[in-house]
C-alpha cells in the first residue's frame, strides 16, 4: 500500500492529494495512451535529499510522449522542478516519484489532439518493494506472454498502454506461484521482466539484453553497467537465451523501485546455488553508495532537493 502525501503537483502548481482526479471520459483511461515515469528521491550520507538521475528521467519522459506523438505542455526545466517541489512540499526523503502525462476529456475518440494534454507528479515514502527484499530476491518464471519483437523501438517508449502487458504477464506468474515474470519475444530470446530490466552473471561477465530486443532502456540497467565496469567487471549487451539463464551463476533484475534484485530461483531451479551472490552484491553495494551520495564520482547523478 502505498501512504499518499499532502501535495502534488498538477498542470503547473502545487495542489492537496485530493484534487488529484479526472474524469471519466478521460482519454488515458480507456486507451492507455498517456506517457510516465519513475523516479526516485535517497537520504543523503550528509542528511539531504536528493533525486536519482532526474534529468534522465525527464528526458526519457518527453522522448516517450514524443514516440506517442504527445506534446507536453510544460519544458524540461519546469517538470523537474515540479519533481523537487512535490519532494519538498511533502517534506520526503526516501520517496517515489511518479511523472504522468496523460489526455485528459471530452473526446474518447482516437483523434487525441482534440483534448488537453495534462501533467501531474505524484510523490509517496518508498523504501522498496515490502515482498521483494534485496537478499531474499525474487523467484521467477519465463512469461507464456510474448514481447512483440517486430515493436523493438515502440517499447523503448514508457506509455501507459505497455503496461497491460505487464500486469496480465505479473498476474499470470503469481497465480501460477510465482513472484515475477520474464519476457520473452517472437525469436524466443530474453527481454526483460515486467517491469525490470535483466542481467546474467557467468563467469564474472555480466550481460543484458540489448537495445534491439523490446526493452525499455532503464537508468538503473545503464547506471548498473557503469558501477560494474568501475568494479572491473566485464558487461556485454547482447542476446540471451533461455537456456543461458537457466544455467547462468546469478541473475538479478534492475529497476527504480526494487533497485538490484536477485533472481534466486528460475522455473523452479535454483540460479547458481541459489544464494544472494558475489557480484550482486558487489554491485548493489555500488548503487546504494551512488544514490546515497556516498560515491564523489556519481553525484552528477543527483539532484539535491
Ligand atoms: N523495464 C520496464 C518495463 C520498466 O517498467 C522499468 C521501470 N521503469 C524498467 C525496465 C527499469 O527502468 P528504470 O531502471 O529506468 O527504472
Amino acid at each position: 500500500m502505498i501512504e499518499k502525501t499532502q501535495t502534488l503537483w498538477l498542470d503547473g502548481a502545487l495542489t492537496g492529494w485530493e484534487d488529484g482526479t479526472t474524469h471519466l471520459m478521460t482519454h488515458t483511461l480507456h486507451y492507455g495512451f498517456g506517457a510516465f515515469e519513475g523516479i526516485r528521491s535517497y537520504q543523503q550520507a550528509n542528511g539531504g535529499t536528493a533525486i536519482f538521475r532526474l534529468e534522465e528521467h525527464i528526458d526519457r519522459l518527453f522522448a516517450s510522449s514524443k514516440a506517442a506523438y504527445l506534446e507536453v505542455p510544460f519544458d524540461r526545466a519546469t517538470i523537474m522542478a515540479a519533481c523537487t517541489e512535490v519532494v519538498r512540499a511533502n517534506g520526503l526523503r526516501n520517496a517515489y516519484l511518479r511523472p504522468l502525462v496523460f489526455v485528459s476529456e471530452p473526446n474518447i475518440i482516437f483523434a487525441h489532439w482534440l483534448n488537453r494534454v495534462r501533467v501531474a507528479v505524484l510523490a509517496f515514502p518508498w523504501e522498496g518493494y515490502s515482498d521483494r527484499n534485496r537478499e531474499e530476491g525474487t523467484n521467477a518464471k519465463f512469461s507464456p506472454y510474448v514481447r512483440p519483437k517486430a515493436q523493438a523501438a515502440f517499447y523503448k517508449a514508457k506509455l501507459c498502454g505497455h503496461y497491460a502487458l505487464s500486469v496480465v504477464a505479473y498476474s499470470e506468474a503469481v497465480r501460477t506461484g510465482y513472484k515475477q515474470a520474464i519476457f520473452l519475444d517472437e525469436d524466443g530470446m530474453v527481454c526483460e521482466a515486467t517491469g525490470d530490466n535483466l542481467f546474467l552473471v557467468k563467469d564474472q561477465v555480466l550481460v543484458t539484453p540489448p537495445s534491439s530486443r523490446s526493452i525499455l532502456m532503464g537508468l538503473t540497467r545503464d547506471s548498473v553497467m557503469t558501477l560494474a565496469r568501475e568494479l572491473g567487471y566485464r558487461v556485454e549487451e547482447r542476446d540471451i537465451s533461455r537456456e543461458e539463464c537457466l544455467t547462468a551463476d546469478e541473475l538479478f533484475t534492475t529497476g527504480t523501485a526494487s533497485e538490484l534484485l536477485p533472481v534466486r530461483m528460475l522455473e523452479g531451479h535454483p540460479v547458481g546455488t541459489g544464494k544472494l551472490g558475489p557480484v550482486t552484491t558487489a554491485v548493489q553495494q555500488a548503487f546504494s553508495a551512488a544514490a546515497q551520495g556516498r560515491a564523489a564520482q556519481y553525484k552528477h547523478w543527483l539532484t539535491p532537493v
